[in-house]
């Protein structure tokens, strides 16, 4: 059963689904892989299988994102016997999103599946995927219903990130949708002309928009090898996430700011009023308190402003679309 998990996206559009046939249409496989030698024969094993019954013609482009074991030369020598195998190998851990990108950038098919080497995103999922896209759908999620294989931990941050994020950002990324998705090649040009250098993925997938729908499926744990993610590295993530989506955490000074100020004038005003009419009781206190309200006032007032100035820059400089289009109609050309 298809979903929306809670973000709202475009209808599909009936004519672009009046021209959607898997039969003539290409998929891209985009699998970042860090350290993922002892699962890379089940891995291939999977998805040769699900290319064969999905009956079309696929690439599958496994970006090796600076790994210490063996997953390179593995890799290099399966494309070596299968033409469909395609290696990326990048000169040192760039992380998952910067090896995504690299295998988007590669990626010449008309649907594009970024997939997790562990078997955590199951392949067979893809078929679903292929026929909401052949319905018009641009992407096609995975959601993770069933997230009992992460730690209670990971849950709990993980929901309390969406939350934060959906918040604090004027984007509605799906509850519970990692990068396990279908893509339409005309979202992985969007997705591939911002010019950002932080990339966010899950961000840049939803601030794209098009008609996007939801598939829920159960994630299972790690078929071998260990996660790349600890918590440090999950938390830098988050960060990221939110400060390249939102201007919040700069902006909530002038608030607070404001709210500091009247507080302060209200502080100040009540010591005077004290003075003049009950007179002083610590000479030199009410002129050195209202001194040091009025500057710390003033100066929470001028960082709100400096993180308005700055939130504007930093929206400019990622130098994003202000817009895209996704069909015309109507016009000469
Ligand atoms: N990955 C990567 N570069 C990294 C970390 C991870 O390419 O620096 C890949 C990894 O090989 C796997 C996917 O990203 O295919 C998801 O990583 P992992 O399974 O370790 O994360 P988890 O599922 O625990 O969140
Ligand atoms: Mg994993």
């Amino acid at each position: 059963m298809p979903t929306s998990s809670g973000a709202s996206f475009v209808a599909p559009d009936p004519a672009v689904a009046a021209t959607r046939n898997r039969r003539g249409a290409k998929l891209s496989i985009v699998a970042p892989m860090h350290n993922e030698s002892e699962v890379l024969d089940a891995f291939f094993t999977r998805m040769g299988q699900t290319i064969a019954d999905l009956g079309v013609e696929a690439e599958i482009i496994c970006v090796d994102d600076g790994s210490r074991d063996d997953t390179l030369a593995k890799l290099l020598e399966r494309a070596r016997h299968d033409p469909r195998i395609k290696v990326v190998g990048l000169a040192r851990n760039f992380g998952k999103e910067a090896a995504m990108t690299a295998g988007m950038d590669a990626a010449t098919g008309d649907m594009v599946v970024p997939i997790d080497a562990d078997l955590q995103d199951p392949p067979e999922l893809i078929e679903e995927f292929v026929r909401l896209w052949e319905r018009g759908f641009d992407v096609v999620y995975g959601v993770r219903a069933d997230r009992s294989s992460d730690t209670f931990i990971k849950r709990f941050t993980a929901t309390l990130f969406y939350r934060v994020f959906n918040r604090v950002s004027d984007l509605n990324i799906p509850m519970s949708a990692g990068d396990f998705r279908l893509m339409d090649r005309r979202v992985v040009e969007a997705v591939k002309a911002l010019p950002e250098r932080n990339r966010f993925m899950k961000g840049l997938f939803a601030w794209v928009g098009f008609s996007q729908v939801g598939v829920p499926y159960v994630r299972p744990p790690r078929a071998a090898g260990t996660t790349s993610f600890g918590y440090l590295k999950l938390l830098r993530f988050a960060l990221d996430g939110i400060t390249s989506f939102s201007t919040v955490p700069l902006r909530v000074w002038t608030v607070l700011g404001l709210c500091a100020a009247l507080l302060a004038f209200g502080a100040a005003a009540t010591l005077i009023v004290r003075v003049l009419v009950v007179g002083r009781d610590v000479p030199g206190y009410a002129s050195l308190m209202v001194a040091v309200l009025l500057g710390f006032a003033v100066q929470m007032l001028a960082f709100g402003v400096l993180g308005e100035y700055v939130g504007r820059l930093y929206q400019e400089v990622k130098g994003r679309p202000i817009y895209i289009v996704s069909r015309r109609a109507g016009f000469e050309d």
